[in-house]
């Protein structure tokens, strides 16, 4: 018997507990099937900080989140139990030991069974999280990446994990199928062509922001299903993906990006694709507006669950 979110009937929606989407907490339920885990983190940052604060942005933009989800026909809180496993309490002041700290404590929650979607937290915590998913596999996932950015650059100011290199580093270590990675929705000035040609090199494919303007999210989401074929996937979602229209709280905005809704469409359309684990990062709300960024970003992470609950 799993257990549910609070009741909107009887506890109004903006009191109750600050859990996601007000499921129960890891304590109260007997197994986790999919754990919500904050990674608060965001050391590696290179323009605007403040993506630390993201796992308690979306819990609280998530309190209007209802149980059934009509657009997969699923509800995304059962049959399986959903449940908020709070945050790893990684330290602010040493990057290798807070990915440490991360992987440990992703980890721990793997070994149970469950499957991980982590509210970041800057993008460097794909990192940990893919290694974790890796060792939990036995075997490289297929990877999807929605970012405006590649994140696949080399180092910044000498330091190898930052929120820009966690793909690099995680196609050295293998932690992914390169023949099975894509990134979608990127856009925006890089450093020169060269970037383009070093993240080839790394197997990834692209679907830029322009092709799925041009085409649609369907088509987007059939190239996305044919590249990333049969086998487990892991989905990590930079909130930059979102044109600064939908998502102006995070870190490295880019202008001409994804709407909400294109990016929703994508993810629908993705149904019956088996998820490993995912990861939705770079919700700074500082620099949100009436939690538009926070809205978004969680009910993103409520499509992820959906698509966990249609498989
Ligand atoms: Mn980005
Ligand atoms: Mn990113």
């Amino acid at each position: 018997m799993t257990r549910g979110p609070l009741d909107g009937m009887k506890v109004p929606r903006f009191a109750g507990p600050a859990t996601f989407a007000r499921l129960p907490t890891r304590a109260e339920v007997e197994k986790v099937d999919v754990g919500i885990l904050g990674l608060p983190y965001d050391n590696g940052v290179t323009y605007r900080p403040g993506a630390r604060f993201g796992p308690s942005g979306i819990r609280q933009a998530s309190r209007l989140l209802r149980p059934y989800h009509p657009g997969l026909d699923v509800s995304p809180f059962e049959p399986r139990q959903v449940a908020d496993c709070g945050d790893v309490a990684c330290t602010p002041f040493d990057i290798p030991q807070a990915l440490a700290e991360i992987e440990a404590g992703v980890a721990e929650l793997l070994a149970t069974g469950a499957r991980v979607v982590a509210l970041g937290g800057d993008h460097t915590i794909a990192l940990p999280m893919l290694r974790a998913v890796r060792e939990q596999l036995g075997s490289p996932v297929a990877l999807v990446h929605f970012d405006a950015h590649l994140d696949t650059w080399d180092a910044h100011f000498g330091q190898r994990y930052t929120h820009g290199s966690p793909f690099r580093r995680a196609a050295e270590e293998k932690l992914f199928d390169s023949d099975r990675s894509l990134h979608v929705g990127i856009r925006g000035p890089i450093f020169g062509p060269g970037d383009l040609a070093a993240d080839a090199e790394l197997g990834f494919r692209i679907i830029d922001c322009t092709q799925v303007a041009e085409r649609g999210p369907a088509w987007t989401a059939e190239r996305i299903r044919e590249r990333l074929g049969e086998g487990p996937v892991y989905i990590s979602i930079d909130i930059d993906v979102l044109d600064p229209a939908f998502a102006p709280g995070t870190g490295t905005p880019e202008a001409g990006g994804l709407s909400s809704r294109e990016l929703l469409q994508v993810l629908r359309g993705l149904k019956g694709l088996r998820l490993a684990s995912s990861d939705l990062v770079e919700v700074a709300p500082a620099y949100d507006h009436a939690e538009v960024t926070g809205i978004a970003a969680a009910h993103l992470v409520y499509e992820l669950l959906g698509l966990m609950a249609a498989e």
